[in-house]
């Protein structure tokens, strides 16, 4: 499962030293030097801040997550948008009738 040991890429596949921080072929950083956005701070950050449900592709990507905490984090982040997504519904409805009632007055 955890590839990061094993001298190869976790992006993509190809087998680099052990020591090595970044690929020398695709150039991915290793180890603590993986992107922060495919750490578990990371994923959440922008899950909430920015990307949503677009983090879903996050978490396929991240070599950090195994499949049990892939799953865990995709139900997490679509309730997440669902949540956010039936917020902003209120708030448009909300703020629609608003501009009804003055529309009438
Ligand atoms: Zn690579």
């Amino acid at each position: 499962m955890d590839t990061l040991q094993q001298g190869g890429c976790w992006n993509c596949g190809r087998k680099i030293d052990l020591l090595d921080s970044f690929c020398r072929y695709c150039g991915k950083g290793q180890g603590s030097h993986m992107p922060w956005y495919y750490g578990h701070f990371g994923i959440i950050v922008l899950t909430l801040l920015a990307m949503g449900p677009f983090s879903l592709i996050l978490v396929w990507k991240s070599p950090r997550l195994g499949t049990a905490a892939r799953w865990a984090y995709s139900a997490a982040i679509m309730l997440f948008s669902w949540y956010a997504f039936m917020k902003l519904y209120d708030l448009w409805q909300a703020v629609s009738s608003v501009f009804s009632t003055s529309l009438q007055i």
